[in-house]
């Protein structure tokens, strides 16, 4: 088909497909969030950036193969960890087989050095998908590792931009940093 002027238009007429009850709200403009989240490294991402600075300056605890360990800079709890991969991806099923490999393997040491370093006594884990799933970075995936302990209580948010916490988040991270190289492998296969 074609208009006055002779460009091509379409018509849902021209298309086979049979009518069904959902009305649609085409919104081909929000196709660059979706393109821009497949992958593509994002200059603007912090997940992205942290590997390149040093361990100190990015609150890095451990460095693996596909993922790495930092500390969340606004913790629930003292020694509340984020796993990542290295790869800027969004969801866990972009993730590879080596790196949901990884990240279960540092998640299972972070528990470790947290229950050795400050007596964690429960977790809570997770991993928030999407804004909608309340993720605050969304675009790069990062598995939450929260130490919990009998009577504690999420203040921190609250305090986070004092500068005692800018301390203590350093001496946090270098705690957990030296009981890393010291914790045990994950269990064998029986
Ligand atoms: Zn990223």
């Amino acid at each position: 088909m074609s208009d006055a002027s002779g460009a091509p238009t379409e018509s849902s007429s021209d298309f086979a497909a049979a009518p069904d009850a959902f009305q649609r709200l085409w919104t081909p403009h929000r196709a660059v969030y979706v393109e821009k989240g497949q992958g593509a490294h994002d200059d603007d991402c912090p997940f992205c950036a942290a590997p390149g600075k040093t361990d100190e300056e990015a609150l890095i605890v451990a460095r693996g193969e596909h993922a790495y360990v930092l500390l969340n800079l606004f913790p629930y709890n003292p020694g509340h960890l984020l796993v990542c991969p290295y790869r800027h991806i969004s969801t866990y099923d972009q993730a590879t087989a080596d790196e949901v490999a990884e990240i279960g393997v540092l998640t299972q040491t972070a528990m470790r050095v947290l229950t050795t370093v400050s007596h964690a006594q429960g977790f809570n884990m997770g991993m928030n998908q999407g804004d909608v799933g309340g993720a605050g970075i969304a675009a790069h995936l990062h598995q939450h590792v929260v130490p919990r302990y009998a009577g504690d209580s999420n203040f921190f948010p609250i305090i986070a931009q004092t500068k005692a916490v800018t301390q203590l988040l350093d001496d946090v991270r270098t705690a957990v940093s030296a009981a890393w190289s010291q914790s045990a492998p994950p269990p064998a296969t029986p």
